[in-house]
């Protein structure tokens, strides 16, 4: 797995600028990757689907750190309006959804733009054995 600042810098490459859903969805995806243990996207790119709940910023960024695309049948969009994700390891049959919290919202001052460390909260849940 990329470093959070190497991720960052692919998805303002891909999505054309830095924003916060940009650092919300590097951070959503690589915590989805890391409690399924999936270390590489690229090289593991048939044992994951990703679903994601809204059609903003965030989807680009979820979409760059786990290597699924729409046009792969690797990435599913259901239309919640959720900063969330759920990703599924075919290889096992775990899932874990991870969702921004409200409260990661609150703790950003409106005055600033998004940086990199910018704090958030992350809960995830699971259907897997652990
Ligand atoms: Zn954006």
């Amino acid at each position: 797995m990329k470093t959070l600042a190497e991720y960052l810098d692919l998805a303002t490459q891909a999505h054309g600028h830095l924003c916060a859903g940009q650092v919300l969805g590097v951070r959503l995806a690589m915590l989805g990757l890391r409690e399924l243990g999936i270390e590489d996207s690229v090289a593991e790119r048939k044992r994951l689907v990703t679903y994601v709940e809204i059609d903003r910023c965030v989807t680009d960024a979820v979409a760059l750190v786990a290597n699924c695309r729409l046009g792969k049948r690797a990435l599913k969009f259901r239309d919640w309006g959720k900063v969330a994700a759920t990703f599924v390891d075919l290889k096992n049959g775990r899932a874990v959804r991870i969702a921004a919290k409200e409260s990661s919202k609150k703790r950003r001052p409106a005055s600033k733009k998004p940086t990199r460390n910018f704090p958030m909260t992350f809960f995830s849940t699971s259907n897997g054995s652990r």
